[in-house]
């Protein structure tokens, strides 16, 4: 039991959260050590969502709004941290839930779907196929989803991947704390948060979106500068550390 009062209290919460989904075999044990690197990347943050993170939470927003066949893409520690804020995500936008999983069998996307499905998640289902130019199995995808996606938003994503759907011409949406990672750098555009801070956010920037400022929005889009703007906000809290 934890104590409400501990001041690490939250992130607690979520390590035991994800460690009781890794026994459940939800979360893969590989998917532990990427959140151990997201929570050392969310310390150098401050653990707030920086301005720069809601200027990108709207754009993303905006790039939504503007595809004709979004499609969020969850994996285990997506599904364990944010299923309701993925629901809340379906329900405002209408965007496909499609689960794709690296560490991919068949008992984890049952149990992972299930999950979903619990919190009000509709989950695409379907016959996947190789449909992405990758080696391992998350090359494995639905053609009525990921395959047909011109958005795909991967929150907690790995480099191979996202190179891989850039290469088949979709437009990608990301959620990673780390701005330095292949990920982050080679998404279209990069939401440099936590994901339960960040999803929220996507989904009240949509509800008050017009077409208009969706269009400047997307204009705007310069995922250089957003990670230029993690990096320093990363460099200014350890300087003020430094005081
Ligand atoms: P890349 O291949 O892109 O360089 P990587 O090897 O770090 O990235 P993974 O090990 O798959 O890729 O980790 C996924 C990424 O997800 C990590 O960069 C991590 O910072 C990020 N991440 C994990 N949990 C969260 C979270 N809750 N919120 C935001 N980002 C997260």
């Amino acid at each position: 039991m934890i104590p409400p009062d501990h001041p690490r209290y939250r992130s607690l919460l979520v390590r035991e959260r994800l460690s009781a989904c890794a026994r459940e075999g939800i979360v893969a044990l590989e998917g532990l050590a990427a959140h151990g690197r997201a929570e050392a990347f969310d310390y150098l943050i401050g653990e707030t969502t920086t301005n720069t993170a809601r200027l990108a939470a709207r754009t993303a927003a905006a790039l939504i709004l503007q595809a004709s066949a979004p499609v969020l893409s969850v994996n285990g520690n997506t599904a364990a941290l944010a299923a309701r804020e993925c629901a809340d995500l379906q329900e405002v936008t209408g965007i496909t839930v499609e689960v794709n999983l690296f560490h991919r069998t068949e008992e984890r996307l049952a149990k992972i779907t299930d999950l979903l499905e619990r919190h009000g998640v509709r989950v695409l289902g379907g016959t996947p196929e190789r449909l992405v130019p990758l080696s391992h199995d998350r090359a494995l995808c639905l053609p009525g989803g990921i395959g047909a996606a011109d958005l795909v938003l991967v929150p907690l994503e790995d480099g191979d991947r996202c190179a891989a759907l850039r290469a088949m011409g979709k437009t990608v949406v990301t959620i990673d704390l780390n701005p330095l990672s292949r990920t982050a750098r080679t998404a279209n555009l990069t939401i440099v948060d936590e994901l339960t801070r960040a999803l929220p956010l996507v989904s009240e920037a949509y509800s008050a979106m017009t077409v208009d400022e969706a269009a400047a929005l997307a204009v705007g889009l310069d995922n250089h500068y957003l990670l230029q703007a993690a990096i320093t906000e990363i460099i200014r809290g350890l300087e003020r550390a430094l005081d």
